[in-house]
């Protein structure tokens, strides 16, 4: 069968992606995630005429002619702080001290800010005059109750975690990040910590999938290593496919005889194992496991290859699932400082290091020397990659290519 392209291996994961139902979820934890449904205001912001100053609540009418050498001279005849319910409604000739965020009383109609008085008590002298209104915010100016704090679909911001709890909202409707099972495959494997013996390496891919994951919005829900043993493989993922939104698996999808992933789930309708004309990351499991139907990515073992199969179809995913557009930013044009060869008939996901151009600001691109789908330390010092279309075998320097900024 011929190679998919990466456009329609990724048309196919995202098929049978859909967003997680929305549900309750406390302030504190919702910065990032996407609101499921529209939030109306439960108050008036702000909810009552307060002031704007810490100064003289006053009547305007009361300081016309008011100057520095003749002070207009009030008696103050309450003292308000932000959380007072004023008790009495303020005269001609009388003022109230009042603080920023204190409820206006009765009778008045302008603030006038401590700067512009003597600071007396109990008789405040006036030395300017102050047109009606002067600092006064207004009940509801902002946003009425009922109005709109939130629509579905908004990318919740700090700043909108703030307003949802002025608006009176101690929880909000959203969508969950997606909980997500990584399971590194390989007989080999020995966890980090732990001495490698002969022919064994460490596990890398399930701690740097399980970071992809946290850093992507998604939630690490597992993270763990199984051998080569089909029984035990297929057992965990089927109970994984009971409790997590996604899962994905490293290694053994690819041709040799240990394969052990797509040994276990080659026989099942939902899941196919395809050639994509990428490189790296050419060998893709997918489809969907257990009742819930949770997507699968069999992902192959190599460490580059799973960054690359990270960013080019787990990342979409996880995107749609949190509620948000799949498409992850567009590419941008960077120049070549070196040559560069690339495969016939796949595209490739060229590790390259990137910086501006001094003199005119545009991005120049490095390849990193190790192309190969092993190397984790050029992987770790790249910060790009390059998109090199299938059809293209050469570049040269000076030459300008798409590319993913990491
Ligand atoms: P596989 O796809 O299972 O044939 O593995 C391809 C290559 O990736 C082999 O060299 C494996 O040893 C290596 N590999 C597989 N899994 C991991 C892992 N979890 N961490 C690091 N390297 C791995
Ligand atoms: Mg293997």
């Amino acid at each position: 069968m011929a190679d998919r392209t990466v456009e329609q291996h990724l048309a196919a994961v995202l098929a049978v992606a859909r967003p997680l139902p929305p549900a309750t979820v406390p302030l504190p934890e919702a910065a990032g995630l996407v609101a499921g449904a529209d939030v109306e205001c439960l108050v008036d912001l702000p909810g009552f005429d307060n002031s704007a100053m810490d100064g003289y609540a006053v009547r305007a009418a009361d300081l016309l002619g008011a100057t520095s050498d003749a002070p207009v001279r009030l008696s103050v005849v309450a003292d308000l702080a932000a959380g007072d319910a004023p008790s009495r409604v303020i005269g001609p000739g009388e003022a109230a001290r009042i603080m920023t965020g204190a409820m206006i009383p009765e009778g008045v109609d302008t603030i006038v800010k401590v700067e512009d008085t003597d600071a007396g008590m109990p008789l405040v002298g006036v030395l300017v005059e102050t047109p009606l209104g002067t600092s006064i915010r207004r009940r509801g100016e902002d946003l009425p109750a009922g109005g709109p704090v939130v629509a579905a679909g908004t990318v919740l911001t700090p700043r909108h975690i703030g307003l949802l709890a002025a608006a009176g909202h101690a929880s909000v409707a959203a969508h969950p990040r997606p909980r997500v099972a990584v399971v590194s495959t390989g007989a080999e494997l020995v966890a980090p910590g732990e001495a490698v013996q002969p022919g064994q390496i460490h596990d890398s891919n399930s701690y740097l999938l399980a970071a992809l994951v946290d850093a992507a919005g998604g939630l690490t829900a597992y993270r763990g290593t199984v051998g080569d043993r089909p029984d035990e493989v297929r057992d965990l993922l089927d109970h994984l496919a009971t409790e997590v939104d996604v899962i994905v698996t490293s290694g053994g999808v690819s041709m040799g005889v240990h394969d052990v992933v797509k040994g276990v789930l080659r026989e099942r309708a939902e899941v196919d194992f395809v050639t994509v004309a990428m490189q790296p990351g050419k060998p893709q499991g997918f489809g969907v496991l257990g009742e819930r139907r949770v997507p699968f990515f069999g992902l192959p073992g190599n460490p580059v290859s799973v960054f690359v199969s990270f960013e080019a179809f787990v990342r979409p995913v996880l995107r749609r699932l949190a509620g948000l557009e799949p498409a992850v930013a567009s590419t941008t044009p960077v120049r070549l400082t070196a040559s560069l060869r690339s495969p016939a008939g796949r595209l490739q996901f060229a590790r390259a290091s990137v910086h501006r151009d001094p003199q005119d600001g545009t991005w120049l691109a490095t390849p990193v020397a190790g192309q190969g789908s092993h190397f984790v330390a050029d992987l770790a010092a790249a910060d790009a990659l390059l998109r090199v279309p299938a059809e293209v075998t050469h570049l040269q320097a000076g030459d300008v290519v798409e590319s993913i900024l990491l």
